[in-house]
Order: structure tokens, then C-alpha cells, then sequence
């Protein structure tokens, strides 16, 4: 069977492109990919997504999952491992099999950027996670550490601050990147320290119980004793299988114009994986819809 429009990624950029390519008559169809939901599933709390108050990530998400299937977009969990985007039939190869398509729209978001250290991947799941939603709770009144400065370092140190007994929050600088409204709440945080000017040197412990943390300005180190460290330094966009066929900026980054095209006609690009000024829930439903659009008035 071919498709009118393949979606690769499941988070709310193609779940709301599903919504619109559905709803528009498109014979739809969304692989979501090992991780459903994507990084916004993982976010504890969202406050700034117009009309809605606040709202866990994950539910925000699988709501837009199920509006997505309600209006008949098809969704699969299967991963995609290739596409062929050149010509007027796409292909995209999946460990399911292989689909044909009149348009793509890449909505695969980003994965976390690494510290770097040597023993890092095999701490993972022993006291080094991207994901304090997830895993906080097993630190409850224990001392952890988050390094990052943007957003989702300050919206996990809040969080963790419910639970453990004591939150570090290292920073390679003094100025944070975060929202004011967030870097205000952090400060206000009596349970909150910043380490700012640092960066994690080491990693002490298997499992994880200090970290080396070194003052660039001093260069003087010092030992944290944690149990946990939270890692929240950016991300690095899931556009591995597209080099060489979409136009991609050095980060990595999908190139599009405001209708969410690329240099390939019939494939688009939304949410986190492409050039943006701005990565939240609400920009990237909006990159959604537009890409969604662009694919219907293509077909017509
Ligand atoms: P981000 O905005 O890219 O911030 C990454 C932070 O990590 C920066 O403070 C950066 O420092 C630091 N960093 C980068 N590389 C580093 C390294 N190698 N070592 C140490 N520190 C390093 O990433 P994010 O916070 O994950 O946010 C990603 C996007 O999602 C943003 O657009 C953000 O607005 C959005 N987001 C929004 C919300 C919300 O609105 N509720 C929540 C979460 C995320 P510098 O500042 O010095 O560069």
C-alpha cells in the first residue's frame, strides 16, 4: 500500500502533524520510533503550552497520540532504519519492512548531548541519567547533582528539589540560558546549590557517590558527594539517516523555509530536528501543522 504521507518521530511535532495530515484526507502513517512520546514525554511538568494550565509531559503527549489515531493516522511503533527521499516515490525502510510514500515529514526531535567522560555510558542506570522525571525517584532524600543551564537543567533541579534531600546545580558559566522565571525559582530554592563556573571533571564511584567538579575560572577542584547526576546539556538532533540527502546545517540540523520544506520536494521538517529560534511543545505543534499543510496542498 502506498502512502500519501510517512511521519518519522512520535513526539509533538508529528503527532500533531499526524492530527492535520489526517484530518485533511492524507492517508497517514507515523512511526514513532523506540521512544514514543519523545523528549516532551520525559519533561515533568509543562506550563507554558497555551490553554492548558499545566500538565505532565507524558499525558500531554499521549493525548496528542490518540487524537492523531482518532482521526485516522496510523501509528506504529517500529523504528526507521533508511528512507530514499529522492524522486516521487519515498521510500522508508523500517525494521517492520518497507513503506512507499508521496511525502515524508521528519519530525525525529533530538537525543541528549554527552558530558564526554570516559566511564559516563556505564554508569548510566547506576547513578548518571538524562531524565529526572523518570528516575528522581529513586534518589528521594538523597544528595544528586543536574549540570546544564538551560531549561531542563532549572525545571529538574526544581523537581528533584521536591524529592531529595539536596540539589547541586553545576553550570559551565554564570549567566544561565533558561527562562528568568525558572533561573528566579532556582535561586529563591533553599535546597538548591549552584556550582556555577564548573564543570564535571570525573565521575567517582561505580555506582555513582562524588563527582570531580572543576572551576573553570580558578581551575581549583572539588569533590560532590551524590548519588545521582543528572545530565541536561542540550541535544544533538536525530538526523543520522538523512545526511547526504537533506540539507543540514553543521549541528546537524535539518534546513527548512517557513512552510517546513527541505531541499527535497514532498519532505518536510518540524519540531526540534530542524533550524529553529525556539525548541518547546507549542513551536514544534505549530512546525506540525505547517509541514501537515504543506504535504496537503502538495498532493492537491
Ligand atoms: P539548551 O537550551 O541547549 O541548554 C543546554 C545547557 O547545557 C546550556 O546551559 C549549555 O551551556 C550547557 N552545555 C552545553 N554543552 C555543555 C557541555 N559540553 N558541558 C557543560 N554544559 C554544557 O538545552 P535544554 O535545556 O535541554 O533545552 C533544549 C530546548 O528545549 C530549548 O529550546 C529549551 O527552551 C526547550 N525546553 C523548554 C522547556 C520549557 O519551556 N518548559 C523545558 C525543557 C526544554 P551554555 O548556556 O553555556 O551554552
Amino acid at each position: 500500500m502506498k502512502y500519501d504521507v510517512i511521519i518519522i518521530g512520535g513526539g509533538p511535532a508529528g503527532f500533531t502533524a499526524g492530527i492535520y495530515a489526517a484530518r485533511g484526507g492524507l492517508r497517514t502513517i507515523l512511526f514513532t520510533g523506540s521512544q514514543p512520546g519523545g523528549q516532551a514525554a520525559l519533561t515533568h511538568k509543562i506550563e507554558n503550552y497555551s490553554g492548558v494550565v499545566d500538565v505532565e509531559g507524558f499525558t500531554l503527549v499521549s493525548t496528542m497520540m490518540e487524537q492523531a489515531g482518532n482521526f485516522g493516522c496510523e501509528i506504529s511503533f517500529a523504528s526507521v532504519l533508511d528512507v530514499k527521499l529522492a524522486g516521487e516515490e519515498k521510500v522508508v525502510i523500517t525494521d517492520e519492512g518497507e513503506y512507499i510514500t508521496s511525502t515524508v515529514i521528519v519530525a525525529t526531535g533530538a537525543k541528549n548531548r554527552r558530558m564526554g567522560l570516559e566511564n559516563e555510558e556505564s554508569l548510566i542506570g547506576k547513578g548518571i541519567s538524562f531524565c529526572a522525571t523518570c528516575d528522581g525517584s529513586f534518589f528521594k532524600d538523597r544528595p544528586v547533582a543536574i549540570n546544564g543551564g538551560g531549561d531542563s537543567a532549572l525545571t529538574e533541579a526544581l523537581y528533584l528539589s521536591n524529592i531529595c534531600s539536596k540539589v547541586y546545580l553545576i553550570h559551565r558559566r554564570q549567566g544561565f540560558r533558561a527562562a528568568q522565571i525558572l533561573v528566579d525559582r532556582v535561586r529563591a530554592n533553599k535546597k538548591i546549590s549552584l556550582v556555577l563556573d564548573s564543570t564535571v571533571t570525573a565521575l567517582n564511584g561505580d555506582p555513582l557517590n562524588s563527582l570531580e567538579v572543576t572551576n573553570k575560572v580558578t581551575g581549583e577542584k572539588q569533590n560532590i558527594a551524590v548519588d545521582a547526576l543528572f545530565v541536561a546539556i542540550g541535544n544533538i538532533p536525530n538526523t543520522d539517516i538523512f545526511k547526504g540527502q537533506l540539507d543540514l546545517n553543521e549541528g546537524g540540523y535539518i534546513r527548512t523555509n517557513e512552510k517546513m520544506e527541505t531541499n527535497i520536494e514532498g519532505v518536510y521538517a518540524a519540531g526540534d530536528v530542524r533550524i529553529t529560534p525556539m525548541r518547546q511543545v507549542i513551536t514544534a505543534c505549530a512546525d506540525g501543522a505547517i509541514a501537515a499543510n504543506s504535504a496537503i496542498e502538495y498532493l492537491s
